[in-house]
């Protein structure tokens, strides 16, 4: 299962000391066998860093809180930058190739604009 971890809005203005890409507008995605694993990875790598940790069912209605979406992905211990979108054609784009497949034409949807919080 997919969990989501949240960060504190403090992370819009001072760098996440465990990794300064997290920010309150993204999300840390955990790969776990149930919710008590994922959080147990996340107070073992982020101490009480974090936010919030959600379901992957839980984020559908919620993914407009979180423009950046999700930023980094946890792949066995290592924090790993999740690509960005780079706009154009999707078969260039090494986000899109972590998603599931567009429909026709293929078009990478680029990254969401974020405004300054
Ligand atoms: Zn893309």
């Amino acid at each position: 299962m997919k969990f989501y971890v949240t960060f504190g809005v403090q992370y819009a203005r001072e760098p996440h000391p465990v990794n300064a890409g997290f920010h309150p507008d993204g999300v840390l995605e955990i790969g776990a066998k149930d919710i008590e694993t994922a959080r147990s990875l996340a107070f073992s790598l982020l101490g009480r860093k974090w936010s919030m940790i959600h379901r992957e069912d839980e984020m559908e209605d919620s993914w407009h809180f979180y423009p950046r979406g999700i930023t980094h992905r946890l792949e066995g211990l290592q924090i790993v930058l999740v690509p960005k979108h780079t706009g154009g054609n999707a078969e260039d784009c090494a986000r899109c190739d972590q998603l599931p497949p567009l429909p026709y034409p293929w078009i990478c949807p680029g990254e969401p604009v974020v405004e300054p919080s």
